[in-house]
């Protein structure tokens, strides 16, 4: 049950009616919200006088369930809002790892050439191998930093553990929780202390409630800034990648309440059919679009078979600008 108190109560009383009903809780505009485990159908008695508002819950998808805010919540990046009744569906490009300045720059000229706002670029690559790879770490962080500073772009990008939190925060304006990290509380829970937002990414072997519930522990640390991603799940399938799950957006649509991100390129792991995906995942209604492009990609040092060139991005990206036109959504 997710319950709202009355605002301004005192700190000590907030305690006693979250341990009573066994609540985690956080305070947002004086309001403090309490969330207690799932089923607890009646408020006691003892607590009346102190609740505002109260929703019963099924199941632990509470804060990020529509039943709670039947609106889809905005996050704001940079100055780019995504979600709610915006219509913008926030187009995330650029390189898988951030390599270099020329090549991070590069990109960062082509996303503005699109008028497009936000740069992507893992500089804590959390690879499948030790020997591959692993990313420019600080360095690149500092280089994201540059290009936002330069080219006026939003920037996200991913942390590997928990340890990094405080310097993608100073360098980023979306920390990137990764597939594999998102069963990772340390990380969760770390991302839950600050107010910037967070992208997580569905685990390629979880199920749409465990995805929900992933983002539930951000949300029940009082960090309302979450976005979800979906990039493909491990299926029978091992002709293309990843199986990139259309019927679990409609489904995170049906019962979340959180924007939604679809991500093709991590899905289909190559690049030839991003094109005809992105338009697929466009169809859906959702609110942002994570491609990875490159200068070079069979040169890149990280998913060199999916990510577009610069011809193919551009081709891509006036389709997506087209289809937009007609679907009545703003492509940014
Ligand atoms: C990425 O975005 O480059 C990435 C590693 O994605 P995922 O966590 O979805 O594999
Ligand atoms: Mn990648």
């Amino acid at each position: 049950m997710i319950i709202h108190l009355k605002k301004n109560l005192n700190k000590q009383r907030i305690e006693e009616i979250a341990q009573l009903v066994k609540a985690i809780f956080y305070v947002k505009d004086d309001i403090a919200v309490l969330v207690t485990p799932a089923g607890l159908k009646e408020l006691p008695k003892e607590i009346q006088d102190d609740v505002d508002q109260f929703w019963p819950m099924k199941n632990d998808l509470q804060l990020a369930n529509k039943q709670y805010r039947s609106e889809r919540r905005t996050v704001k990046i940079g100055n780019t809002i995504i979600g709610g009744s915006t219509n913008n569906v926030v187009l995330i490009g650029g390189p898988c790892s951030v390599e270099s300045l020329e090549q991070i720059d590069s990109a960062s000229i082509l996303m503005k050439d699109l008028n497009l706002s936000t740069l992507r670029g893992g500089c804590y690559k959390p690879r499948t191998s030790p020997y591959s790879f692993q990313g420019l770490g600080l360095e690149g962080l500092k280089l994201l930093d540059k290009m936002r500073e330069k080219h006026g772009l939003n920037v996200i990008t991913e942390v590997r553990d928990a340890t990094q939190i405080e310097e993608v925060i100073q360098y980023s304006d979306v920390i990137q929780v990764g597939a594999k990290a998102m069963y990772d509380q340390g990380i969760l829970r770390a991302c839950a202390k600050t107010q910037k937002p967070v992208l997580i990414k569905r685990g390629f072997g979880s199920t749409l409630q465990e995805f929900a519930q992933a983002a539930e522990f951000v949300l029940s640390g009082g960090n309302e800034n979450v976005i979800l991603c979906e990039r493909g799940i491990r299926t029978f399938e091992t002709g293309t990648r990843f199986t990139l799950d259309l019927c679990g957006v409609a489904w995170l649509k049906e019962y979340t309440n959180l924007p939604i991100v679809l991500d093709p390129s991590h899905a289909m792991g190559y690049a030839y059919g991003i094109s005809d995906l992105s338009k697929a995942c466009l169809a859906m209604g959702i609110d942002g679009l994570l491609i990875e492009v490159h200068p070079d990609p069979k040169n890149a040092k990280s998913d060199a078979a999916q990510q577009l060139n610069y011809a193919e991005f551009t081709k891509l990206v006036g389709e997506l600008k087209a289809m937009a036109g007609v679907l009545n959504y703003n492509l940014v």
